[in-house]
């Protein structure tokens, strides 16, 4: 990476395609250290507090949200012309993220949740104007356009996000590291004689010893610590919505149900199948963060494509 020696502030845009806006929300979570941002940056387009609606030149351009729709094809391209470094930001840029778990669902049944049948709007009608089709798939970032740099999280945590800000200023790498969550977690993993998998909700954990040890279906081991692991922390399972460790996206054939089956039948009595069997039952939530990334969508061991098949006739 070639070292900013201008001392002119390095121009960012920024643009958010499908997602919920949470990434850019969490640029605030800066909190002091964003005045050392804006000193040696300058936002030229950043849609959560302007309105500018063109893209102009810019050093650096910070890419959230996954491809569902035209509108964010375009803005895809758009910011690919007119930046010089494309950061995807956050998991669902990066895998799809929570909006990639929409490929299993039909138009419809989308359509009837989010306007027709909306239990949290009240909404029973669909809009007929003004609403970018939707695409057949959801797209991670870079299988539409070329990016530089990754930075995934939901939102990522401020600490990654400010090294990657203030890298590209420097002219540095980021210091992204490859730790799984467990990495960050102060739980105690070790052999107990728990014989059942139980739902998150039931009884209270142990809030010192590992999840997988009590038989709750823990992601941490298989995700990639960008968020210093708040959950296991305050005494919630992870459930991977940073995305899967280096470990599982690039061996073909390891994949999240197995990694996990292959640990907590090691450290409980239960038998390692009940738990595959277990996390492909409820594999719609494990998978949810990933499932539109090829690199997990397309394991050879996993469902996913099926699930996409079904789906897919519904565009046609
Ligand atoms: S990665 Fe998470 S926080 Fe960021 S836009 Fe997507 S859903 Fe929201
Ligand atoms: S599996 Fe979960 S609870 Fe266990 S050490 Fe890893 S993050 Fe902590
Ligand atoms: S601990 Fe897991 S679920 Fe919680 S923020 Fe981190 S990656 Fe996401």
């Amino acid at each position: 990476m070639s070292e900013n020696t201008t001392k002119e502030p390095v121009t960012v845009n920024l643009e958010w395609l499908s997602d919920c806006g949470g990434c850019h929300v969490a640029v605030v979570d800066l909190h002091e250290k964003i005045e050392k941002v804006l000193q040696a940056v300058s936002i030229q387009r950043c849609p959560v507090l302007t309105d500018i609606k063109g893209y102009p030149h810019a050093r650096v351009g910070l890419v959230s949200g996954a491809i569902r729709t035209e509108h964010d094809r375009h803005a895809a391209e758009a910011m690919r012309e007119n930046c010089d470094l494309v950061i995807a930001w956050g998991s669902c840029a990066v895998y799809g993220g929570i909006v990639g778990a929409g490929i299993v669902h039909s138009r419809n049944e989308i359509f009837d949740t989010v306007y027709n049948n909306c239990k949290t709007t009240g909404t029973h009608t669909s809009p007929s104007v003004e609403v970018s089709p939707l695409e057949k798939f959801v797209t991670p970032l870079d299988e539409i356009i070329d990016v530089d740099m990754y930075l995934p999280g939901c939102p990522p945590h401020p600490a990654f996000v400010f090294d990657a800000l203030i890298s590209l200023v420097e002219g540095r790498t980021p210091k992204a590291n490859k730790r799984s969550v467990c990495g960050r977690c102060n739980r105690v993993m070790k052999k107990t004689s728990t014989d059942s998998i139980k739902s998150s909700s039931s009884g209270i954990p142990d809030p010192a010893l590992c999840f997988l040890s009590q038989g709750y279906i823990c992601m941490g081991s298989v995700t990639l610590d960008r968020c210093l692991a708040p959950c296991p922390t305050n005494g919630v399972v992870c459930t991977g919505c940073a995305g899967a460790t280096m470990q599982v996206l690039t061996e073909p054939n390891r994949d999240i149900r197995t990694e996990i089956a292959d640990r907590m039948s090691r450290i409980t009595r239960i038998p390692r199948q009940a738990i595959v069997t277990e996390i492909e039952r409820t594999a719609k939530s494990h998978y949810s963060y990933t499932m539109a990334s090829s690199m997990i969508g397309e394991k050879p061991t996993f469902l996913i494509n099926k699930w996409l098949k079904d789906a897919e006739a519904s565009y046609e």
